[in-house]
């Protein structure tokens, strides 16, 4: 578990050997003697013991201060520790590394909160120092700590394979996982969802990391989601849109919006921060969940035939309306986006309405003019005739019928005009040829446009009181080379 590398160079348990010179007396030390050797005997021996009194008591003072100060006179034995031939410090007890490291692993390992290895050797070599010069205990911890490299037992998580970031602790890597998931499951009830699973193979494994290469939990959470350390905001201005946005920086709508999943694409606001990355993420969590749904179902149609129509009409007798169900379902998201949809239950609460329809079996005649007039307006009652009229002159005859009711084309042909058309309000001009032209005026709907080409008793608008008009009622007009002359005398 810990492997302390530490080398030495030279042992210097082994290498202890002390050697001591021998010199021999100098000239000067001769001619001493000498001049010694001339003086009687009682002068001689008053001088040796004043000498040895002397050497003792000097002897015993040097030894004493030595004790003493010794280190900081002389240099003597040290060791120095070195790391990758830098000496670093000088120390006296080459044992204080190994407790030293021991106890920098030990913070390291309560720090992190797992196993650490230091990588790197510490040398020693013999040296020689003065106490001044030898760090203390204090200051050697401090120096290991600042030179250690140390990997630390880290806990990667890899997606299919690769390892897509390091966090401190197993604990820390379930907690990005769990947190990845719960960004896309953050939006939906949680009773509702069934089942949630990643796309990938997802792994968390022990592995050797250095201290840079970890990550914090939030760090990595947002790298797998994002998948990417990329940010690129932008700040809302006046008049922008999503779509002028994404049009601005090439990115597409839907990209704009993936991009922003907590921001509303309909009501941005100015000031509003918008992040231009799309993401990717590593992990791709697929959520299974029960979904309960109020929806819409449509009407069926039923078609009533009638031999006196045409089959190109249509008369809605009863509208068709929509039903209500409540639909349960089982719905697969991925990332939050639907991939797939199964019904699982259906409880109507209001059921569709049929639409009932009427229409003809008959094929509709040639839509050319033929020569002839029906009534446009049957069962309308005529409330005012062609010709003069209160001092002026009335250029058609005046149906009135309740509104609504339909407008016949008199005969076949093709549409002028259709649509306002001043003091006639909305109005009709059929081109029915021979000369014979047509007008339908004061229409609430019109069913044709110009150019169109009608058939005689085809529906093509609806009465109503448009333009000048003093009631519901159909103004209706046949001109012959641009004259007008009296429907009623066309008629049949
Ligand atoms: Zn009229």
């Amino acid at each position: 578990m810990k492997k302390l590398n530490l080398q030495f160079k030279t042992n210097p348990t082994i290498n202890k050997t002390v050697e001591i010179f021998k010199q021999l007396p100098s000239i000067k030390e001769r001619q001493v003697f000498q001049k010694f050797n001339s003086l009687n005997k009682q002068v001689k021996g008053a001088i040796v013991l004043t000498c040895a009194t002397t050497l003792v008591l000097s002897g015993t003072y040097t030894l004493k201060y030595l004790d003493t100060h010794e280190n900081n006179v002389f240099s003597t034995d040290s060791f120095s520790v070195l790391a990758e031939g830098k000496e670093l410090c000088k120390i006296r007890d080459p044992e204080l590394v190994d407790a030293a490291l021991e106890e920098l692993e030990k913070n390291l390992e309560t720090q992190y909160q797992h196993d650490i290895s230091i990588e790197n050797s510490f040398e020693i070599q013999p040296s020689k120092a003065k106490d001044k010069e030898i760090a203390t205990e204090e200051q050697l911890y401090d120096i290991l700590a600042d030179n250690a490299d140390y990997s630390i037992m880290a806990y990667a998580i890899s997606v299919n394979g690769n390892q897509v970031g390091l966090v401190n602790s197993e604990q820390e890597a379930n907690t990005v996982l769990t947190e990845v998931t719960n960004y896309f499951t953050q939006s939906y009830v949680e009773e509702s969802i069934i089942d949630v699973e990643t796309e990938e193979t997802v792994k968390i494994e022990q592995v050797n990391a250095s201290s840079t290469e970890i990550q914090s939990v939030e760090e990595l959470v947002n790298y797998i989601i994002k998948g990417t350390e990329e940010e690129q905001k932008y700040v809302v201005e006046q008049g922008d849109t999503y779509w002028t946005i994404a049009q601005y920086f090439n990115m597409t709508l839907d990209e704009l919006i993936s991009a922003n999943p907590n921001s509303d694409s309909e009501h941005i606001q100015i000031g509003d921060e918008l992040n231009l990355v799309v993401p990717k993420p590593f992990i791709n969590v697929q959520v299974k969940r029960k979904v309960t749904q109020e929806e819409k179902t449509p009407f069926e149609t039923e078609y009533q035939y009638v031999s006196y129509m045409y089959n190109d009409e249509q008369v809605v007798e009863r509208k068709g309306e929509y039903g209500v169900s409540e639909i349960e379902s089982i719905v697969t998201e991925e990332n939050g986006i639907q991939i797939a949809k199964e019904v699982v239950s259906e409880k109507v609460i209001t059921q569709p309405t049929t639409e009932i329809v009427t229409t003809g079996t008959q094929d509709p005649p040639p839509r050319i003019g033929t020569g002839t007039f029906i009534n446009p307006l049957p069962g309308a009652t005529i409330s005012s005739r062609f010709g003069s009229r209160s001092g002026g002159f009335h250029r058609g005859i005046d149906m009135a019928k309740s509104p609504g009711s339909s407008i016949k084309a008199a005969d076949g042909g093709t549409v002028i005009s259709a649509g306002w058309d001043g003091s006639y309000g909305y109005s009709i001009l059929i081109n029915h040829g021979g000369g014979f032209t047509s007008r339908y005026a004061h229409c609430s709907a019109i069913y044709v446009s110009a150019g169109d080409k009608v058939y005689q008793g085809q529906i093509i608008a609806a009465v109503g009181s448009t333009g000048v008009s003093t009631g519901p009622h159909l103004h209706f007009e046949i001109m012959k080379y641009g004259s007008v002359v009296n429907p009623a005398s066309y008629i049949y």
